[in-house]
């Protein structure tokens, strides 16, 4: 019942920090949204990453970009994100794929974002 209680805990906390980090953030469309996460589940990066601690349910682990160490639950979604460093707001950046080989989202985010802004 306990393990239960806190697999439920650990849910919610996952769905409440993706809610918080992309609340009043630009988000791409659901389909490139989804195109840009099936590119990250097929990463060499891929891994297990660690969210910011919890007091009551302790470190969750979570499936993460190993590059910028962000969910894959919320990375694909926003346009651009407000960097933090020590919990201070730093600058908006524009969200891209940080892959050491250059950017696996490059042709994805050209169909999509070409598509809402035709010429
Ligand atoms: S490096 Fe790019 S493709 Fe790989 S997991 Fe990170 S964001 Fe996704």
């Amino acid at each position: 019942m306990v393990d239960l209680i806190k697999k439920r805990l650990r849910e919610h906390t996952v769905n409440y920090i993706g809610n918080i980090v992309t609340a009043g953030q630009e988000l791409v469309s659901p389909e490139h949204e989804k195109a840009r996460r099936d590119i990250c589940k097929g990463c060499d990066l891929l891994e297990m990453v660690t969210l910011p601690p919890v007091p009551w349910i302790g470190p969750i682990q979570v499936p993460g970009c190993g590059g910028c160490k962000c969910p894959i639950k919320t990375k694909p979604k926003a346009v651009k994100y407000r960097n933090f460093k020590d919990g201070k707001p730093l600058e908006i950046k524009t969200n891209i794929c940080p892959h050491p080989d250059g950017n696996k989202w490059e042709d994805v985010d050209n169909k999509y974002f070409s598509s809402k802004n035709p010429k």
